[in-house]
């Protein structure tokens, strides 16, 4: 943990193989955490859930995602929303280490999102807002 407040948690992102924050930030709606295969790596193992979708983010680098029997090429910008049920895994290029995000909630299990659940306080300035 970097610093702390009434209402978040900062940390920093390691370079590492894989970070999980869920812990560091005592996230309560999903699991987030931050994957690096190495060139021509692999995860070790296809594998679904039970109840939760997974939401993978490539920041950077490429590689190859199975889905249910496909194969697909992924690179930095691809974002990939997978249900429970569906079979994944996920593989580096040969020529190119891989990094992505991964959000892990449990399907179903959001009832708004920000354009209902925010709440806009024009009241309060930042050093920036006018
Ligand atoms: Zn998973």
């Amino acid at each position: 943990m970097v610093k702390a407040g009434k209402n978040y948690k900062l940390t920093m992102a390691a370079n590492g193989v894989r970070e999980i924050f869920n812990e560091k930030l005592s996230l309560t709606g999903a699991e987030i955490s931050i994957n690096e295969l190495s060139a021509g790596a692999s995860i070790p193992f296809v594998h679904a859930h039970k109840l939760n979708e997974e939401v993978y983010i490539i920041i950077e680098g490429k590689g190859q995602i199975y889905i249910d029997g496909e194969e697909m090429d992924i690179e930095k910008g691809n974002v990939f929303c997978i249900d429970p049920a569906g079979q994944r895994c996920i593989k580096a290029a040969d020529d190119s280490t891989i990094r992505y995000i991964c959000v892990q909630t449990l399907a179903n299990s959001l009832t708004q999102f920000t354009e209902t659940d925010g709440i806009i306080d024009e009241s309060i300035k930042t050093s920036w807002l006018p």
